[in-house]
C-alpha cells in the first residue's frame, strides 16, 4: 500500500469532518453542497477501490454529526440513517439494477417518489396521539431533544386526529418555504443584521435554538417522510405500502408534500425526476433532487441497510447551483 495513498485518505476524511461539523453542529458551513460532494464521492471511489482501508469511523460509514452538548440527548431506538446519491441516470439505473438483483426480481418496482426537501430531519414521537418528543437526526442513533422548539411549528400536531398507533415516531423534515425566507433576510438586511446563507441553513439555526421563543418567530414549515419506531397493537398502520402510510399519516393530521406519488417502473421514476426538476423554481420551498424508495415495506425490509443508508433508496440529486465564489461571499449566521 502506498504511504501517499494513506495520507490522501486520511486528509480527505480529516477535511470532510471539519466540513460537517461546521455544517451540521454550528450550523454554519464554508463551502457548497457541491465541494462537500466531490470530496465524498472521491472518498468512496478509493475506499471501493480498496475496502481493506475503510474504517468505521470513516465519513462514508457514519451520519451526520455528533449532537450538540447543549441539548440533551434522545436515543433513536430506530437509527435516523442518511440516502445513498445517485447524480446521474447512469447512477439511478445502477441502483434499480442493485435492488433487481438483490430481490433476485425482473418485475417493474413500484416507487414512492418525493422531493427531496432542504432542511433538516427530525422524529417527532407521538404516545397515545399527543406529541411527546422531538429530535434531530444527530449522528443518527443519538440526536438532540428540540421538542419544545418543534411544538412551535404550526405545521405540527400536537395531537393526531383519529384513532392511533399507542406510540408512532413521524419523521420528516423541517424546512423554510423561500417566501418566508426571503422576507426575513429583507428584514435583516434593513436592519443591518446578518443575513442567512439559504433556507436550509435558515431552517437548521431556527430550530437549534436555546430558546424556543426565537424558533416560534421563525417562518418553519414540515412535511412527514416516514416513520421510526411503531407499537400498533391494534394494527392501525396496516399497510405494505410506503406511499399509503404516508397517506394515513396525512389522515391523522400530519402535513406530506403534495408532490409524492407512487410510480411503477424504472422509467416512470426518471420520468418523475425531470418533472420535478422543471417544477423546481415554481415550488414554494427548495429541493435539492427527489428520493426514489421502493415502495413495498417488505421489500425494503428484505433489502435492509448499510453502514449510513438504507438499500432500498435513493437521493437523485438535481446538477449543483451553487458556486464556491457566490457562498463564500455571503455571510453566515448560527
Ligand atoms: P442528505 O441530505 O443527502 O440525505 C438524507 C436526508 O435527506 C435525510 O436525513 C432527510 O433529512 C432528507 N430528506 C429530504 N427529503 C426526504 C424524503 N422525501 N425522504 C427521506 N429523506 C429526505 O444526507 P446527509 O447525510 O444529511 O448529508 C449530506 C448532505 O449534506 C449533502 O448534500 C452534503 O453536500 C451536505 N453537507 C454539506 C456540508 C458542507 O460543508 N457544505 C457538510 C456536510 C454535509
Amino acid at each position: 500500500m502506498s504511504q501517499s495513498l494513506v495520507l490522501q485518505l486520511q486528509q480527505l476524511r480529516q477535511q470532510l469532518e471539519q466540513y460537517s461539523y461546521q455544517y451540521y453542529v454550528l450550523d454554519q458551513p464554508t463551502v457548497p453542497d457541491s465541494e462537500y460532494d466531490r470530496l465524498f464521492q472521491q472518498l468512496q471511489r478509493i475506499e471501493a477501490e480498496h475496502p481493506e482501508l475503510i474504517s468505521s469511523t470513516s465519513p462514508t460509514q457514519r451520519v451526520g454529526a455528533k449532537p450538540l452538548a447543549k441539548f440533551s440527548q434522545v436515543q433513536h431506538q430506530i437509527p435516523m440513517l442518511s440516502l445513498d446519491n445517485a447524480f446521474d441516470d447512469e447512477s439511478f439505473f445502477a441502483f434499480t439494477k442493485r435492488i433487481a438483483d438483490s430481490l433476485d426480481s425482473s418485475a417493474e418496482f413500484s416507487f414512492c417518489s418525493e422531493p427531496k426537501l432542504d432542511g433538516l430531519a427530525v422524529s417527532i414521537r407521538y404516545e397515545n396521539g399527543e406529541l411527546v418528543q422531538a429530535a434531530t437526526r444527530g449522528d443518527g442513533s443519538t440526536g438532540e431533544n428540540i421538542t419544545t422548539n418543534v411544538k412551535t411549528i404550526r405545521a405540527i400536531p400536537l395531537r393526531l386526529q383519529g384513532d392511533v398507533p399507542e406510540v408512532l415516531e413521524v419523521r420528516g423534515e423541517v424546512f423554510m418555504p423561500l417566501a418566508g425566507f426571503n422576507a426575513m433576510n429583507d428584514a435583516a438586511a434593513k436592519a443591518g443584521q446578518k443575513i442567512f446563507a439559504n433556507p436550509r441553513n435558515a431552517a437548521a439555526g431556527s430550530l437549534r435554538q436555546l430558546d424556543a421563543k426565537i424558533t416560534a418567530q421563525r417562518p418553519l414549515m414540515f412535511y412527514a417522510y416516514g416513520i421510526g419506531e411503531v407499537i400498533d397493537s391494534n394494527k392501525k398502520l396496516a399497510t405494505d405500502s410506503h406511499y399509503q402510510q404516508l397517506m394515513q399519516l396525512k389522515q391523522w393530521g400530519m402535513p406530506i408534500c403534495p408532490e409524492v406519488r407512487q410510480v411503477k417502473g424504472s422509467q416512470a421514476a426518471l420520468d418523475y425526476y425531470q418533472h420535478i426538476m422543471q417544477q423546481r423554481d415554481s415550488l414554494a420551498y427548495e429541493i435539492d433532487g427527489v428520493v426514489i424508495k421502493v415502495d413495498s415495506l417488505a421489500q425494503q425490509q428484505a433489502l435492509g441497510f448499510v453502514a449510513r443508508a438504507p438499500r432500498w433508496a435513493v437521493a437523485f440529486k438535481f446538477p449543483a447551483q451553487e458556486m464556491l465564489t457566490k457562498l463564500l461571499a455571503v455571510e453566515f449566521q448560527v
